[in-house]
């Protein structure tokens, strides 16, 4: 996992910062995607995002009651006389905007997704790699509802195999975790649906019924990726470096062939960064064409586009796949909507 974050220059961790991940180009590339994704779900499912502040007095925290119970997880900045704690989550913060006015039945459920920074204070001995870091953005959101708009119902709704976990910690009500099983095998539990009864309580949240009375919220956490960098060591180690197109950091490498083709070569390049893919260009004068398709393809390049003077007369690339497959020559847009094609439907086929 580490040697392959190197070998595609994803990430890093630095002594200045332990447990805070580094992403580099390659890998803010991935951490975008997958938050873009969600998003789109969001805008497809009736989410609004807000932003929230990073860091709140210790009067919110322990309203909350997180300071009671969850302090010593929680960074401290103090600025004479307040005492300030970075957020470990979100949950308090929109609280505060539900209690900003006074809300209607007819509002409800609200959906506030948050992408907010968060700050966990793990011993150093636990931090490891993207799995167990101090700094990490959840795909959070919370739900706002009438007791009515429920949940067990939904999952009575759902095809597959659940079961009750009673005893399971759920701190604040009934939960649903969501357990994945990885390329290997392994079980990861990354989405965590928890309803929650108490937050509500001790925020004093009201709306009005239909009836006029003043009614208690229930306030659904939920995320469904969890936090982004573990998603992320997930994938990485599920793929092994081989990116689905969508996903992928290394999307095509360019390789010209000789004379005029490098102009042409960097004229691909761009109307591929335009259109927003992951592109590179290979024009280093001093290898042949066969190493420089090697070299893309062990750095896992999706597609590799040959251009030389033939490819440059007719406005056309040369494709292959990065197991070696020759998909033959392409005009260029006919090429390029393939590829928008690929991305929407986040396929994983590799024919074009
Ligand atoms: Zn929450």
């Amino acid at each position: 996992m580490l040697f392959l974050s190197q070998a595609q220059e994803l990430f890093f961790f630095h002594d200045v910062s332990p447990g805070s991940c580094f992403f580099m180009p390659k890998g803010a590339h991935i951490y975008n995607t997958l938050t873009d994704f969600i998003k789109s779900e969001y805008r497809r499912r009736g989410f609004s995002e807000v932003v929230t502040p990073t860091l709140y007095s210790t009067s919110l925290w322990e309203r909350s009651g997180h300071w009671e119970h969850y302090s010593e997880n929680m960074f401290t900045v103090t600025c004479e006389p307040h005492t300030f704690a970075l957020k470990p989550m979100n949950c308090p913060a929109h609280c505060l905007m539900f209690e900003q006015r006074v809300r209607s039945w007819r509002e409800l459920p609200i959906r506030w997704a948050d992408f907010g920074a968060l700050h966990r204070n793990e011993h150093s001995g636990a931090l490891g790699g993207l799995t167990r870091v101090r700094r990490f953005c959840q795909d959070d959101a919370h739900i706002f509802c009438t007791p009515e708009q429920q949940l067990e119902s939904s999952l009575k709704q759902f095809e597959e195999h659940w079961e009750l976990n009673p005893g399971d910690g759920a701190f604040y009500g009934p939960k649903i975790d969501i357990q994945i099983r990885d390329a290997l095998g392994r079980q990861h539990q990354c989405a965590t649906i928890q309803l929650d009864f108490q937050l509500p309580i001790r925020f004093n949240l009201q709306y009005t019924g239909a009836d006029g009375q003043m009614y208690r919220p229930i306030m659904i956490h939920r995320a469904v990726l969890g936090s982004l960098e573990r998603m992320i060591a997930i994938l990485a180690e599920n793929f092994r470096g081989k990116w689905p197109f969508w996903l992928s950091p290394a999307q095509v490498m360019v390789v010209p062939v000789g004379g005029g083709s490098e102009t042409y070569g960097q004229e691909v390049v761009c109307r591929l960064r335009e259109a927003g893919f992951m592109a590179d260009i290979d024009d280093d004068r001093g290898s042949t064409l066969n190493k420089k398709i090697r070299s893309a393809q062990l750095a896992q390049y999706n597609y590799i586009f040959v251009v030389g003077e033939k490819e440059c007369a007719s406005g056309t690339v040369s494709v292959r796949t990065r197991a070696g497959k020759q998909l033959g020559q392409k005009s260029l847009q006919e090429v390029m909507r393939s590829l928008n094609e690929l991305r929407q439907t986040r396929s994983n086929q590799e024919e074009l």
